[in-house]
């Protein structure tokens, strides 16, 4: 079909005015830069090796017994359910009744846009930890309700922290929702017990739903995962989210899920089915296996980032970058200054051509671009030979 150039029915843009400012993803455009160019990809955070293979192999036996191939129920299938359901209680001794607690969607995307769609009305504030994840600004835009960042900013000791007394004073009567990102999602930030007490008892005191995105939960170096919906009051105000794709290595199957008391399940269920429906069918059956592995799985898988980054962070401090310390994630944020570099989006769109590597620059995660925007973030969930290649190719441009 032809592209049409001017817009039908006058002069107005095809794309609404909920969405103009979002062009396309940030991840979208730096993966075709790497491919364009060859280049190692540290940008868009996606692991080089595949997951477990009896998870591969699982996934491939329900395709091939038929398991899962027609629309599964709505919900999810009552075998992930039910698993998502242990693991809460296995890691985080919270009980959650698989039948009116627990929603799988079409990844930790499709939860968050549903969730966001459900719980807000056009007008209420949302508060979200800047930097954030790009499409938190989006779905917020699509509920027709106004984001308000806090800025997380490095203190003296190279970790990205939340200043509690400011996360107080960004409430409004207009406040409904916190966006909560722990693991964080570019800078690596733990929130620490002592914050998310505080955290939680801002919300009980205000009234505040709480919206957990919870992907990064198994990777944690320093401190520990904490949800916030074991706090004292969170439970029925918490819609917690979490994914398949960074704890089992296979980003592409697509399979996340909510955790939450029966009404706020209800709620997000009530706008997830115009989304997708359903999605994911067979892989549900091999991620409610993959839940189950052994806690072995789970350490090992944690160990293995924590070393790759260590030879990031080595790399991206021997390259004069300024480097800030992940405790989780499998990310790192950098700040370019310190190598004369003074915006991070020309760095990154220049890299490729200078070193052959691809990052994200984290200036598109703000609304406050000063804050942002020296600072680059790299991945490390990449084969330790891709990382050693990289490293020394960053390190041309100390020389
Ligand atoms: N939230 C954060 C913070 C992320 O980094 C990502 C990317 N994986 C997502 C949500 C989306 O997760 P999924 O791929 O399961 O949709
Ligand atoms: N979560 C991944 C990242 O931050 C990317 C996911 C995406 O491309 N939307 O790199």
């Amino acid at each position: 079909m032809a592209v049409m150039s001017a817009p039908a029915g006058g002069s107005r843009p095809f794309l609404n005015r909920r969405l103009a400012a979002f062009g396309t993803t940030i991840f979208a455009e730096m993966s075709a830069l790497a491919a364009r160019t060859g280049s190692i990809n540290l940008g868009q955070g996606f692991p080089d090796t595949d997951g477990p293979a009896e998870i591969a192999e699982a996934a491939s036996r329900a395709v091939l017994s038929g398991r899962g191939n027609q629309y599964p129920p709505g919900p999810g299938i009552p075998e992930l359910r039910t698993a998502i359901a242990a693991h809460q209680q296995r890691f985080y001794g919270l009980t959650y009744d698989p039948d009116s607690e627990v929603l799988v969607t079409a990844g930790a995307t499709e939860a968050i846009a549903a969730s966001l769609l459900a719980l807000l009305e056009p007008g209420d504030e949302v508060i979200a930890l800047e930097p954030f994840y790009d499409s938190y600004a989006a779905c917020i835009a699509m509920a027709g309700a106004t984001r308000i960042p806090v800025t997380l900013r490095p203190s003296a000791d190279g970790i990205f922290s939340l200043d509690l007394d400011e996360l107080r004073n960004a409430v409004t009567p207009r406040t409904r929702l916190l966006l909560l990102n722990t693991p964080h999602n570019p800078t690596g930030a733990v929130l620490t017990g002592a914050e998310l007490a505080a955290i939680a008892e801002l919300a009980v005191d205000r009234d505040l739903l709480v919206v957990t995105d919870e992907v990064y939960e198994h990777l944690v170096f320093e401190g520990s995962h904490i949800p916030l919906a074991g706090l004292p009051g969170m439970r029925e105000r918490t819609v917690a989210i979490s994914s398949a794709g960074k704890t089992f290595s296979f980003t592409g199957w697509k399979v996340g899920w909510v955790t939450a008391a029966p009404a706020l399940v209800s709620a997000v269920r009530s706008a997830k089915q115009f989304l997708t429906y359903v999605s994911s069918g067979p892989f549900q059956y091999a991620i409610a296996e993959a839940l189950a592995l052994p806690d072995d799985y789970y350490a090992s898988f944690r160990a293995d980032l924590a070393r790759k980054r260590d030879i990031l962070t080595a790399g991206l401090t021997a390259a004069g970058f300024e480097v800030y310390r992940p405790q989780g994630t499998y990310f790192i944020t950098t700040d370019i200054a310190p190598l004369g570099e003074k915006d991070g989006l020309s760095f990154c769109r220049a890299l490729p051509e200078r070193c052959g590597v691809v990052a994200i620059p984290n200036a598109v995660f703000y609304d406050d671009q000063e804050a942002g925007r020296t600072q680059v973030r790299w991945a490390f969930c990449k084969r330790t030979a891709v990382l050693q290649e990289a490293v020394e190719r960053l390190g041309r441009l100390a020389r």
